[in-house]
């Protein structure tokens, strides 16, 4: 049981994480820490959060379980800013889609008590950003991925695995340099490229006339175009390494592509689209659970 939680980023995920804690009836109080007065107000009213902190060293000084929720980019100062604050027994989490870069803010922020810091990022989302899209479901059924590090006791990952079950998720562990390489392929990319294709399209004259026009083909593709941008901004640059090569790859997907179409070759065209839907249908039973 959690006495205190203390959230630093009181939005979709780390609101939804304290609502869904408060569900199951593992937390005593919440106290959140943000940007805005106006987001924290809001989380107060809808019974996210039941204090809030002024600063953060104040949300930290009394709580037992931290989760830190700001955009990665955020991370680096708000540790920083809370290290002498802590608890010594506080255990900590993040929720950042990346993980090596705040990995190595923690090292930097936390000194010894990096023990008790217990990476992870929950596989769940929405384009809805701010207290206001906090759902305590969000995380049922979906995944958690948690990227320890060795300096972290088995009872420390544990406990922080209990919290995601206790949202309803199911708990995996990964490397962090896995998680971040895998994640750049299968989320970083697709949100790239959904954000480019809309940019470009949105700077021709002809833009509402394409718009007005676009399918269900485009709503699909282009629905985490919609997504918070500066959280993205952070997330790219975290991972850039990483993003530089998938771009690449995908680069080199589309030239071999555009060859083709060049060509006009209609059987190495329909390979293609054959090899893709093929895979792309073997994980449709996958991709309806998320
Ligand atoms: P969000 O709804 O925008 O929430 C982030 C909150 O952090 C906002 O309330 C924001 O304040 C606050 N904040 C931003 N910078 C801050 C700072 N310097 N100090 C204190 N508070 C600050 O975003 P989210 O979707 O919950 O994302 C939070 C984290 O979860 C990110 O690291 C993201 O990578 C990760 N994540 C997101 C998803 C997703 O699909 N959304 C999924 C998995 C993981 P304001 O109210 O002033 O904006």
């Amino acid at each position: 049981m959690i006495q205190k939680l203390a959230v630093l980023g009181v939005g979709l995920i780390g609101g939804s994480f304290a609502l869904a804690l408060k569900r199951a009836g593992v937390v005593g109080s919440v106290v959140g820490y943000g940007r805005s007065r106006a987001n924290l107000e809001a989380a107060r009213s809808l019974g996210v959060l039941d204090a809030i902190a002024e600063t953060p060293g104040a949300a930290v000084r009394d709580a037992d379980a931290v989760c830190l929720a700001v955009p990665v980019g955020a991370l680096p100062t708000l540790l920083a800013e809370i290290a002498p604050y802590l608890r010594d027994d506080a255990l900590l989490t993040d929720v950042g889609s990346t993980k090596q870069d705040v990995i190595l803010a923690g090292r930097a922020a936390l000194g010894d008590r990096i023990v008790r810091f217990v990476p992870g990022h929950p596989i769940a989302g929405a384009e809805d950003s701010g207290a206001a899209a906090a759902r305590p479901e969000l995380f049922h059924g979906k995944s958690v991925i948690l990227t320890p590090l060795p300096e972290n006791r088995a009872e420390a990952v544990a406990q922080v695995s209990a919290w995601w079950q206790a949202c309803g998720a199911e708990v995996t562990v990964m490397e962090a340099e896995n998680h971040d390489r895998i994640f750049a392929a299968v989320s970083h990319l697709p949100h790239l490229a959904a954000f480019a294709l809309v940019a470009e399209l949105a700077e021709r004259p002809e833009a509402a006339l394409f718009f007005k026009h676009a399918g269900s083909g485009f709503r699909d593709f282009t629905r985490i175009a919609a997504s918070h941008p500066e959280m993205w901004r952070d997330i790219a640059l975290a991972n850039q390494g990483a993003l530089l090569d998938e771009i690449n790859r995908y680069q080199e997907a589309l030239t071999r592509l555009r060859q083709l179409l060049e060509d006009g070759d209609s059987a190495a065209l329909h390979a293609l689209f054959e090899r893709a839907a093929t895979a792309r249908r073997a994980l449709t039973s996958y991709l309806d659970r998320l």
